[in-house]
């Protein structure tokens, strides 16, 4: 069973030993679809043919080429519904557009490709990646697969869920503000957030242009590693790329200084998260590294910022949607019947919400006010970040204020909005961060999964996966 390989080490492995083939991996991936999916939903679409003949060529592949194969060759992942891929339907979760075809692969898909791996479906995802549970999109809400009454988190929800159920080796999420990370602490998962720039764009249907960025969910630190190495690295066509060999000299080593903004985590965080999180402290000192309590007084302003920045890209990246060049386009007499219709019949509330938000921070009477005071924050924080990364090699956080909710729990966008405390300060400062996952805690007596976030200084990969090999797949024998 494809549950027994749980990485992509050990798929590798039993691939070579000729223990597993992808032929195999491949239809246990649909039998638990076809078990589970029912009931979790992580789903939009499957590419079951595809999928098949791609397993019947790994399976000669492998055989021919041996430990020569590429990377992810045979690996069976899911990718979030906001990534193209050419001939596929890619929504966004959006009804704007529930019949859109990409027309051609993001830059991260040819690379993963070129890798061997084998794409099983497309994955459900808060509308245009605008949430933190998958209840906001349009077509279905995915479930927390350690408890079904649960969310799984947001926006790449059924990325999170579809590894988390064992359909898949890894997903593929994008995160603005912590749309990996997040799902990722609540599905008991490793999400890693790369540099800004680090990971080609091209082919994403863009959110916060200047924040997103996308990356894998996975089950070991390493399967981070090696999917992020696939998918990293210059491209032509995302200008904000920067290559590999540019990267400053971000060091490993034996023991780190971990900064720990302590009264940054009094605003409103589960004390349960707060036990776990606590516990692991103690751990990573065991270990020999040393915590440190430090001050970030802006980063609590990182919410703040965040939520007129964001929205700000949100309604200038989806005006393309006005019913003349993608997606839906209802009929109307003038022009702007046309646009009015189908931006209402196309868009949910919640993006709706955000597009009113940026075009008021952007009008004219209040740019200045909103807009520019918030990238002035924002420069202020990665100042304080840079000059922070002087004192400390890492900066640890809990990836979220509490385990997973319960669908529905949440009726005001404000309280599901302070999920994001302590990501979206990552996206702000371009900085990367990886979630792994930290203990369980008891809720209604389910083990709900916690997660906790590692910072590092910009282009500082390296020491993430490091420190997490360290902190995680070691401990679990991974
Ligand atoms: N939950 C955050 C939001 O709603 C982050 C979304 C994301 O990272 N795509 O904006």
């Amino acid at each position: 069973m494809l549950t027994k390989y749980p990485t992509i080490s050990a798929l590798r492995n039993a691939y070579l030993s000729g223990n597993y083939t992808p032929i195999q991996a491949v239809a246990d991936a649909f039998a638990i679809i076809d078990e589970k999916d029912k009931e979790i939903q992580a789903f939009l679409e499957l590419y079951r043919e595809e999928a098949k003949h791609e397993a019947v060529l790994a399976t000669e592949r492998l055989k021919k080429e041996g430990d020569n194969a590429p990377a992810l060759l045979g690996v069976p992942i899911a990718i979030k519904n906001n990534i193209l891929i050419k001939g596929k339907k890619t929504t966004a979760s959006s009804k704007m557009l529930e019949n859109y075809v990409a027309t051609y692969d993001a830059t991260i898909i040819e690379r993963l490709r070129e890798a061997g791996a084998i794409f099983i479906g497309a994955t459900n995802m808060d509308e245009f990646a605008m949430g933190s549970s998958t209840e906001n999109s349009a077509f279905m809400t995915t479930k927390n697969p350690y408890d079904t009454k649960r969310v799984p988190g947001g926006s790449s929800g059924g990325s999170a869920a579809s590894v988390a159920m064992g359909a898949v080796t890894a997903s593929i999420g994008t995160d603005t503000g912590g749309s990996i990370r997040q799902p990722a602490s609540y599905c008991g998962l490793v999400g890693l957030k790369p540099t800004y720039g680090a990971v080609s764009r091209n082919g994403l249907i863009a959110m916060g242009s200047s924040l997103d960025q996308a990356g894998p969910l996975t089950r070991s630190v390493l399967d981070a590693e090696i999917i992020h190495c696939v998918m990293a690295g210059l491209d032509p066509k995302d200008a904000t790329t920067i290559a590999p060999d540019t990267y400053p000299d971000v060091p490993v080593k034996q023991s780190y200084t971990i900064g720990v903004p302590r009264s940054f985590f009094e605003q409103g965080i589960d004390t349960s998260v707060m036990k776990v999180f606590d516990e692991q402290l103690e751990k990573l000192a065991k270990a020999g590294h040393k915590i440190e309590d430090i001050e970030l007084p802006l980063f609590e302003q990182g919410l703040a910022a965040y939520y007129i920045v964001m929205p700000a890209e949100v309604s200038s990246n989806l005006a393309r949607f006005d019913g003349m060049r993608y997606g839906l386009s209802e009929d109307g007499d003038t022009l702007r019947e046309v646009y009015g219709k189908t931006r209402a019949t196309g868009f949910g509330a919640e993006v709706k919400r955000r597009i009113l938000l940026g075009a008021y921070v952007l009008s004219s009477g209040y740019y200045d006010a909103y807009y520019r005071k918030a990238e002035a924050v924002r420069s202020m924080m990665r100042k304080e970040l840079t000059d922070m990364f002087q004192k400390v090699d890492l900066v640890l956080t809990p990836s979220a204020p509490t385990p997973a909710f319960v669908v529905g729990e949440f009726s005001d966008p404000l309280s599901v909005y302070k999920q994001d405390i302590f990501t979206v300060p990552v996206n702000l400062t371009g900085v990367p961060a990886i979630s792994v996952p930290a203990d369980h805690v008891e809720v209604e007596g389910k083990a709900l999964p916690v997660g906790m976030q590692f910072i590092a200084p910009h282009q500082g990969e390296s020491r993430l996966f490091d420190i997490g090999i360290r902190a995680h797949d070691k401990i679990q024998g991974l």
